[in-house]
């Protein structure tokens, strides 16, 4: 069921409180078109202006202005075109909306803390006249994959609260974009007349950590069980290591990626046939991405019954200089050490290709932003050597994917289970159509940000993470496990958002660190039924002016 119509109908008669009555007891007649519409209408007239606009740029600032203008509209028509707006408002348009954010810029959202404001963020807090739930912060400092963009970055933190208010249900006006001000390494937006940061160089590394420390010991004393949301840090791992158990905090860029590929891959294995145990994977690229999906993926097969030490030795790495292996002479970045490869077994196997001959994997993931690097000879050897070939080309954008869907539906014959980072369209195989999968850290990130909220959960865990990647994977219906999908249809959001939530909140009360103890006693139904009361929903919302249009009625019918 689609929650528009399911909703609009429950809503009763919105005109009720823009009603005649109404504006003349407000003082307004008469400053408003006549017409009393219902927000149908009005949903129809934003869709053709919408339309009407070619340029995706100026999608975007339309959007901008009718959220500012408009907040539970602009909510309701997200909410029921959430495939068709999402790359409007979040990737790819908000990347070119972060590039040009100093000339296109019209109004303030969310919070800049500079660099010169150290020792004084609490009090700068006091400025915010809402209450926090949650916040995205970003230094701006590796916006997708477009660099450092300075406070040109907002868009991010702006267009992902955003996705969380319509995924999840998390009040829009409890939601704060943060963006960091710590120069930008930038030299053009520097001496650009019309940035709007500080026109210094980006601070070291030290003085980074310093200013974090201050500022996350702010956020947590002026609202204390706020959920804060790293995003788009050049290097995310130091400040998940060092917040991670001492507030609410996950990036998403690792953590939830991490998830959202584990709970498509937990399907894909499913649907292979293949037990757990007996899985062998490649990865093309061992960059943040590709290890950190790893790693979870290690927790999946060790959850499965695999000791760490078989599940690690399932992977071979491959990066620009090959095989990564302890031995091949070059030191190896910190995080490459864990799957660093002491075997020797397939060192001497230089092409992919080779490598996949003397490995015979059932899995091959990308991510390595290179293009067409799956190609046929690959995909065909895949085929070749299982039933259900595993194939996760996920780099971004689409010009960057390892291979294509219909590729992969071509060169396997329709039989690969197949996830990527960027959408692609359906493919036919033998008469029948097939979908892909699409890794979309959509799926959870919304779930877990609202799961650490309505829990109160004094931090992030591991396990709370892992669980929201292990409910997606239960969150598909009848009908899409039937058509042989690994993720729910993305119009389901609202729906998959609160199984990620239960999950994710029953991870937090096994691990102890839930504040809202009173939910523990509740049943998996009545948890539910709770997450989803407390879901912001743009359909029960009276309008600006509260529920004075009904109290004006009866006064006036009295
Ligand atoms: P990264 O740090 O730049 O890592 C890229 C990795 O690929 C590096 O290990 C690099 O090797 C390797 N590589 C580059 N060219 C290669 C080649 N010709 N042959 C073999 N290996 C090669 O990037 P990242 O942050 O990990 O992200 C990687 C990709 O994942 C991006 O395209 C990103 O869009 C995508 N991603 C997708 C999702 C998602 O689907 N939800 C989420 C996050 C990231 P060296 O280590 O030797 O440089
Ligand atoms: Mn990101």
């Amino acid at each position: 069921t689609q929650p528009s119509r399911q909703l609009s109908t429950t809503s009763g008669d919105f005109s009720s409180s823009n009603s005649p009555n109404v504006r003349k007891y407000l003082g307004t007649y008469g400053l408003t078109p006549p017409a009393v519409e219902s927000y149908e209408v009005q949903s129809q007239r934003c869709l053709r202006l919408l339309a009407m606009k070619t340029a995706p740029i100026e999608k975007f600032q339309y959007l901008v202005h009718l959220k500012a203008t408009n907040v539970h509209l602009f909510y309701r028509l997200l909410g029921e075109n959430i495939q068709d707006l999402t790359p409007l408002i979040y990737t790819p348009t908000v990347g070119e909306a972060c590039v040009r954010w100093h000339e296109i810029w019209t109004q303030p959202e969310g919070m800049y803390l500079s660099w010169s404001d150290r020792g004084n963020l609490r009090q700068i807090l006091d400025n915010w006249p809402h209450d926090v739930d949650i916040t995205v912060l970003t230094d701006g400092s590796r916006i997708l994959g477009l660099g450092d963009l300075g406070v040109n970055g907002m868009g991010i933190p702006v267009g992902k609260l955003s996705l969380y208010t319509a995924c999840a249900g998390i009040r829009p006006d409890a939601t704060l974009p943060l963006c960091l001000d710590l120069g930008t390494s930038n030299k053009a937006l520097r001496e650009d007349p019309l940035y709007m940061g500080s026109r210094t160089p980006k601070v070291s590394a030290e003085e980074e950590k310093e200013f974090l420390d201050e500022l996350m010991a702010a956020l947590t004393d002026k609202w204390p069980s706020i959920v804060i949301q790293f995003e788009d840090f050049k290097n995310p791992f130091p400040a998940i290591e060092r917040y991670q158990n001492k507030y609410t905090m996950f990036n998403d860029d690792v953590q939830g990626t991490g998830a959202v590929i584990v709970g498509g891959f937990i399907n894909a294995i499913k649907a292979s046939g293949v037990p757990a145990k007996d899985h062998k994977a490649v990865f093309l690229g061992a960059g943040s991405a590709g290890v950190g999906v790893a790693k979870q993926i290690v927790e999946y097969f060790i959850k499965e019954g695999v000791p760490e030490e078989e599940a690690r030795r399932k992977f071979w790495f491959v990066d620009t200089k090959g095989l990564v292996t302890q031995d091949r002479g070059d030191k190896l970045a910190e995080h490459k050490v864990y799957f660093a490869r002491d075997d020797n077994n397939g060192r001497q196997y230089q092409s992919l290709s080779r490598l996949i001959d003397y490995v015979q994997p059932t899995i091959l993931m990308g991510l390595s932003t290179i293009g067409g690097a799956f190609n046929q000879d690959i995909l065909k050897k895949m085929a070749k050597l299982n039933d259900r070939p595993i194939i996760f080309p996920l780099s971004n954008p689409s010009s960057k994917s390892e291979c294509t869907f219909e590729e992969a539906v071509l060169h396997t014959e329709g039989r690969c289970l197949f996830a990527s980072g960027s959408p692609f369209p359906v493919a036919e195989w033998d008469g029948k159509l097939l979908t892909p999968g699409q890794g979309n850290n959509m799926y959870v990130f919304p779930g877990i940000g609202l799961g650490a909220i309505i829990s109160k959960a004094v931090s992030v865990t591991q396990d709370m993470i892992y669980a929201s990647a292990e409910s997606l994977s239960t969150s598909l219906n009848k009908q899409e496990v039937a058509d042989g999908w690994l993720y729910p249809d993305i119009r389901r959001i609202r729906e998959v958002s609160v199984v990620v939530t239960r999950g994710v909140i029953r991870a937090a009360q096994k691990n102890g660190v839930d504040r809202a103890t009173e939910l523990r006693d509740l049943t998996d139904a009545q948890l539910d039924s709770y997450i989803k009361e407390r879901m912001y929903n743009p359909y029960n919302e009276r309008d600006n002016i509260g529920n004075i249009g009904e109290e004006v009625n009866q006064l006036l019918a009295q």
